[in-house]
């Protein structure tokens, strides 16, 4: 099956009870049994439902994957990953990287006695020479936020495997429609399906994906111990997304490089971060591991500071000033103050998310529309 058909079909099945062809939404927490354990693989909603086991069907389909586990959040997914490790454990982590996923894993799991390496992936090299005997994870996330640095994830999974480590890679910007990194040697693919997987802004959910048998079980386990699922609406809202990925990605990635061109070309413009341009450090790697190069563009316009950058984002009306990204809608934001304000000023700056950088998640609509809106707001 293709991709643009296992969007729409894959792992999934038509409702044995009456045929629905959508799954339905199953908003009950428990099942009857007709004996103590006599029951239909379903006995309560935190270790299975219906229409959640249907999303996490789909999700391993699409990523080419074969087990699928939906969170709470995406920062709960990645809550799961870090609890297959123990305490003295390390990880070696990019250093250009969301910032909640940063801040769960100084705040939170640092004080749980896991050591984490912030470092550069821009070659395996480096991430190689991180390694050592407690080292049991490595986390990537490509393209990165906000700084679109792409990261060769074939050459690092040679990494993992030499040292049996564990590679898992964020995969929310790029979407399976684009990168599919299980193919590429991960080990767990994860998603906050809050971007472009839900693709409408209107839910909250993470996603895991992974091939082993052995690290889907524990997998499970976690996310049944802890406890972080999601609801069965929300499960429905985002099976109803992905059956629009493939054409939502496709325009996504076509008003991408439009408005990409379009900043590139403006005169006010002093630098775009947009990995389909010949001269983006990573272009070659884009291209390579890479379907298309999504719809998410940084840029910082000449002699801006952090006061410009927000006049700028302020005069928006076509795009919405807004954390998160990957609607259908546009979104501009300041990842200084917004994404990123929990990283302190000189680590991000480190990374080039400099006060005057504005990130942009361009929606589907026309694109005519939207380089208007740019073109008044920039002025
Ligand atoms: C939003 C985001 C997350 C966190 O996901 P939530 O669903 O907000 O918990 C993690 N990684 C990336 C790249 C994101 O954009």
């Amino acid at each position: 099956m293709k991709f643009n058909t296992k969007t729409i079909h894959g792992g999934q099945e038509h409702d044995p009870a009456y045929g629905a062809v959508m799954p339905p939404i199953y908003q009950t927490s428990t099942y009857a049994q007709t004996t103590p354990g006599g029951h239909n693989g379903f006995e309560y909603s935190r270790t299975h439902n219906p229409t959640r086991k249907a999303l996490e069907n789909s999700l391993a389909s699409i990523e080419n994957g074969k087990f699928g586990l939906a969170f709470g959040s995406g920062l709960a997914a990645i809550d799961a990953v870090i609890k297959l490790l123990k305490p003295g454990d390390e990880v070696i982590s990019t250093n250009d990287l969301y910032g909640g996923t940063y801040r769960l894993f100084t705040k939170i799991f640092e004080d749980f006695g896991i050591k984490f390496h912030f470092i550069g992936m821009g070659n395996a090299d480096n991430v190689a020479s991180y390694v050592n005997e407690n080292t049991k994870l490595i986390w990537v996330e490509t393209p990165t936020n906000p700084m679109m640095n792409i990261i060769d994830i074939k050459s690092i999974a040679v990494v993992s495997k030499k040292h049996n480590l564990l590679l898992a890679v964020d995969n929310t910007f790029a979407t399976p429609y684009l990168q599919r990194p299980l193919d590429l040697g991960a080990d767990i693919v994860m998603h906050s399906a809050t971007k472009y997987i839900g693709g409408h802004s209107d839910l909250v959910m993470g996603a895991l994906i992974v091939k082993d048998e052995e690290i889907a079980e524990k997998l499970y386990f976690i996310q049944n111990a802890s406890g972080a699922v999601c609801g069965p609406q929300d499960s429905f809202l985002a099976l109803r997304g992905i059956k629009t990925l493939h054409i939502r990605m496709q325009r996504h990635c076509e008003n991408g490089a439009a408005i990409a061109k379009y900043l590139k070309n403006h005169p006010k413009i002093e630098k775009v971060y947009w990995p389909g341009f010949g001269d983006h450090p990573n272009h070659d790697i884009a291209k390579e591991q890479m379907d298309g190069f999504g719809g998410m563009i940084s840029f910082v316009t000449k002699g801006s500071n952090y006061g410009s950058a927000i006049k700028i984002v302020e005069n928006l009306k076509i795009f919405t000033l807004a954390e998160s990204l990957g609607g259908v809608e546009s979104l501009a934001g300041h990842p200084a103050s917004m994404t990123h304000a929990s990283i302190p000023k000189e680590e991000r700056e480190k990374t080039g998310v400099v006060d005057a950088l504005i990130r942009l998640s361009v929606g589907i609509e026309d694109v005519d529309d939207l380089i208007a809106d740019l073109e008044q707001a920039i002025g």
